[in-house]
């Protein structure tokens, strides 16, 4: 977690899409893309006070927001909560809730069919699954 090469990583990546590298913004994005698992905004939090005690409650949420409008991370509203989560996987793709663990899993669109049958005038801009049950 500590490697430098990690830590250079990130910078460049904050940079790439606009986001001036703080130390702050390199430890939460080093989380956040890094491992962290569709987690809350109480998660980040969480991690945030194991890790960065002195952090804010607002450089968390002010930095969520930024590296939302920074295309690094997306916000995921799922339908069996009212949190949102935040997603390092930006592409396409759908979830599989495991209903005893609670945990999110990706699903890969290609995986799963869909085929909605609309008026000929619709048109779908994004597709949102979850899917629940055991992971396995
Ligand atoms: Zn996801």
């Amino acid at each position: 977690m500590k490697s430098s090469a990690e830590q250079a990583a990130i910078e460049k990546r904050l940079k790439a899409a606009g986001v001036r590298p703080t130390a702050q913004r390199i430890a939460l994005a080093r989380f956040l893309l890094n491992g962290a698992d569709h987690p809350t905004a109480e998660d980040v939090k969480k991690w945030a006070d194991e890790n960065f005690p002195k952090m804010s409650l607002a450089t968390v949420y002010n930095t969520l927001a930024l590296l939302v409008r920074a295309k690094l991370i997306k916000e995921v509203k799922l339908p069996h909560t009212s949190r949102v989560i935040y997603d390092d996987r930006v592409s396409a793709h759908y979830h599989f809730l495991d209903e005893k663990s609670g945990k999110i899993y990706d699903v890969d669109p290609s995986e799963v069919e869909v085929k909605p049958r609309l008026k000929k005038n619709a048109s779908v801009r994004g597709v949102e699954v979850l899917l629940r049950g055991r992971w396995g």
